[in-house]
């Protein structure tokens, strides 16, 4: 590990090419931006960052998984460190207003729906390139080995186990460390890290009941399942607050309920969809099982023909911060952005990024980039309305402020990476 000085200098004498890519890089980012793509179908994305990467003289790797890209610059004896950042757009329609919002719309499963950057990976898209290019650019103020790693489908969940059951393994020198970053509704021009667990584990739960169908005006013939769902739907709010112990961060929530046809007929089965956030093992399994418990009780009381049943998929894991590898970022973070590097709070969001490093056997952090307006952001909490009037990722409202988001999104991957990097 070099010194935290000679580190801020590689990382000062690298970013000092900053200023003269600033009109490439936003005009990079507004072309992603206005053309999203959904997970694994980052056809037009991939291909751009691969030309990119070639033109700043990377070897790269393409349609790693599905559309994966990997950028390897070697630079002399040095570590090994690779930067991660998601491509994948969402299916969102764009509010922004913005003259480069997206109108696209796109297949998903035979049903035609609209397309946006709604998460902010067109940031992380372009910030990558643009310290991949810095990087390129000052060859002289580091040493080792950079890997720039463009991940499909990470709002899939499975756009990182793609990359590795795809061979990315055998792609690449094995990484010192990983980094990622996410753009989040916290100020614009700030940084936050944080050790330990920082996102949750994510599991989505599809449940099916069913009922016997009928006729709206006999119901005493049937079973109802619209009611069944609904008792579902009250009693799994008793799993956070009666069930987890008070101190453990939990989430459930059903964000989908189907069931029915038409007001006059009383239909044969409803679909509720949860989604399960938590911070543990333990605390996943203790959910998980309340939640079967109250479904079979339920379908019991209302004499269910037919057990109910549950289909899990688009598992995240928890997202684990090392402490030796975030301590260090932290400290080259305060160094370089002063207060604006802060900590960052727990997030109850979920990623694939861990996959990785967690299947390399590769120490790895993951921060937090501020997109909000910061005049906006103070003023909301002033009158305690940020969750009113700052927008969220997923928002169809949600748009990072351009500058200086972009410019710290990209400084940040340079001061960190130059921890390692610096020459000693
Ligand atoms: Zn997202
Ligand atoms: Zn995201």
């Amino acid at each position: 590990m070099n010194t935290s000085n000679a580190n801020a200098e590689s990382a000062a004498s690298i970013l000092a090419g900053q200023d003269g890519m600033t009109g490439w890089q936003e005009d990079l980012y507004r072309d992603l931006h206005a053309h999203p793509e959904l997970g694994n179908h980052e056809v037009r994305t991939a291909t751009a960052a691969a030309e990119q990467l070639r033109a700043f003289g990377y070897q790269t790797a393409e349609s790693v998984g599905t559309t994966g890209v990997i950028g390897t610059l070697r630079n002399g004896d040095g570590p090994v460190v690779l930067v991660r950042a998601d491509m994948d757009a969402l299916p969102v329609a764009e509010d922004t207003g913005l003259a480069y919002a997206s109108t696209q719309t796109a297949d998903d499963n035979g049903i035609t729906v609209p397309v946006a950057h709604a998460c902010g990976h067109d940031v992380h898209v372009s910030a990558l390139l643009g310290a991949a290019r810095l990087f390129a650019e000052a060859r002289d103020a580091w040493a080792g080995t950079l890997i720039a790693l463009f991940q499909p489908a990470e709002e899939l969940a499975d756009g990182a186990r793609r990359m590795l059951d795809g061979g990315l393994a055998g792609l690449i020198p094995t990484p010192d460390v990983a980094l990622a970053q996410h753009v989040l509704p916290f100020p614009s021009g700030t940084v936050g890290t944080r050790v330990g667990a920082v996102l949750t584990s994510a599991d989505n739960l599809r449940i099916t009941v069913f009922g016997r169908g009928g006729h709206g005006s006999a119901p005493n013939l049937t079973v109802d399942p619209v009611v069944l769902a609904a008792m579902i739907v009250v009693r799994l709010q008793t799993v956070v607050s009666r069930v987890v112990p008070p101190d453990e961060l939990a989430v459930v929530t059903i964000g989908k309920l189907e069931a029915g046809t038409k007001s006059n007929i009383i239909g044969d089965h409803a679909v509720l969809e949860l989604n399960i956030r938590t911070y543990s093992e333990g605390t996943r399994r203790v959910i998980v099982t309340a939640i079967e418990r109250i479904v079979r009780a339920e379908c019991e009381a209302s004499d269910s023909p037919q057990p109910p049943s549950f289909e899990y998929y688009e598992h995240y894991p928890v997202t684990i911060n090392d402490v030796g590898v975030t301590e260090t970022v932290a400290a080259a973070f305060a160094e370089h952005f002063g207060v604006d590097a802060i900590e960052l709070p727990r997030q109850t969001a979920s990623e694939d990024f861990s996959e990785i490093p967690d299947a390399l056997g590769v120490p790895y952090t993951y921060w937090g980039v501020g997109g909000a307006d910061p005049v906006a952001y103070r003023e909301a909490t002033k009158a305690g309305r940020v969750a009113q009037d700052i927008p969220s990722n997923h928002s169809p409202r949600f748009a990072p402020q351009l500058e200086p988001t972009l410019r710290t999104a990209t400084a940040a991957i340079v001061v960190a990476a130059t921890a390692w990097l610096a020459p000693s």
